[in-house]
């Protein structure tokens, strides 16, 4: 069976500049996958043109099989699109608003009236009914555009920024809305820059740097993987006189401080093997260190991607390789005119 987002060697140039520089992936049928990259990595060229919004300069993108390009009716009845910014209505009420979607999705009688129905109780939009669509908090109005991608049930739901500028509350609501729609099993192509929040929700995390994908993996893989030159971090507590743990770091090499902390430290191993911090543990216990506490620290996400950029200026291949989806036939991006596209009318 085909992945739900399928890209091989996909670029988009604005003239010399490269947004989009020859990336490939594949997210598998009723996953979460988020899309994480600075300001200006190629983000939103890339969703747009998996939305049919854009034509790639070269490479090809399939929804559940369909190409992009060549059937773009076809893919928009499989996609809901949330773009970061959408337009919207003076004096169109929420329930005209989604009306006049349903309609233009083709939508009559009661099957028109159970898909507004239903989308509107799924984003906790029947309170919000008769208030102006323009008028709307952001969160409310993230609510709305999510009711109107939801409209004609796709499978898949790519999503540009969902949370960018939403209070705590309504994120932990979108978030929630998300999962409900994961479990349903549709494919969720999400972009933000809170990775924190992305790990939480996502299977997999695809990091875009200057057009090119530098990393696709779990977040777990990132949280419990190794810094840039391939360390781990350990906390160690003990139930008195905190400095017996750095004390003992000077006497015994192999490890060190990286933050000393009120009940212990913080230390790095720069050999990821579990045996070595077993070596450790069991060096401070036989000299008499009071430990009570000793585990694997989790990696915040963010430094993990600082860590692969860092990497990847210094000229090493990332931590994680995305995998080689090269097709033989597929253009090089030497064979690359680097000629822009024409936008499609749609
Ligand atoms: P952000 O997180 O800021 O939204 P992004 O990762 O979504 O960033 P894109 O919007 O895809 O980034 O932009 C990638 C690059 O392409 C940027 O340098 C941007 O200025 C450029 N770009 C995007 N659209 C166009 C366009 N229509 N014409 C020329 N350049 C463009």
């Amino acid at each position: 069976m085909s992945a739900a987002i399928s890209v091989r060697n996909l670029f988009r140039y604005f003239g010399v500049l490269k947004a989009v520089d020859g990336i490939s992936f594949d997210i598998p049928h009723g996953s979460v996958c988020g899309f994480v990259g600075a300001n200006g990595a190629g983000k939103t060229t890339t969703m747009r043109m998996l939305a049919t919004l854009d034509y790639p300069t070269m490479g090809s993108a399939e929804i559940c099989g369909i190409n992009v390009v060549d059937h773009p009716d076809k893919v928009r009845s499989l996609i809901g699109w949330m773009p970061d910014n959408f337009g919207n209505y003076d004096h169109m009420t929420v329930l005209e608003y989604l009306d006049f979607y349903a309609r233009a999705l083709g939508y009559t009688g009661e099957e028109r009236k159970g898909r507004i129905e239903e989308v509107m109780a799924f984003a906790d939009l029947m309170p919000l009914a008769d208030r102006i669509s323009n008028k709307l908090s952001k969160g409310m109005t993230q609510r709305l555009c999510l009711g109107r991608a939801l409209l004609h049930d796709p499978q898949v739901l790519i999503m540009d920024e969902p949370a960018a500028g939403l209070d705590p509350r309504a994120r932990v609501e979108l978030k929630h809305l998300i999962r409900i729609l994961a479990e349903e099993g549709k494919t969720i192509f999400i972009s933000s820059h809170i990775l924190s929040e992305l790990g939480e929700m996502c299977d997999t995390l695809l990091f875009i740097n200057a057009g090119r994908i530098v990393h696709h993996g779990d977040a777990d893989s990132l949280r419990y993987g190794s810094d840039a030159t391939g360390g781990v971090f350990y906390d160690v507590q003990v139930n008195d006189n905190p400095e017996s743990v750095a004390d003992w770091v000077i006497l015994n090499p192999g490890a060190e401080v990286v933050e000393t902390r009120k009940r212990g430290a913080r230390l790095r191993l720069p050999n990821p093997d579990p045996a070595r911090a077993a070596e450790v543990l069991k060096g401070m216990v036989k000299d008499g260190v009071p430990v009570i506490e000793f585990h694997r620290e989790e990696r915040n996400l963010e430094d993990a991607f600082i860590d692969i950029l860092g990497q990847l200026e210094q000229g090493g291949a990332g931590l994680t390789a995305p995998p080689d989806l090269s097709t033989p036939d597929a253009p090089s991006s030497e064979q690359h005119s680097g000629t822009e596209a024409t936008p499609p009318t749609a």
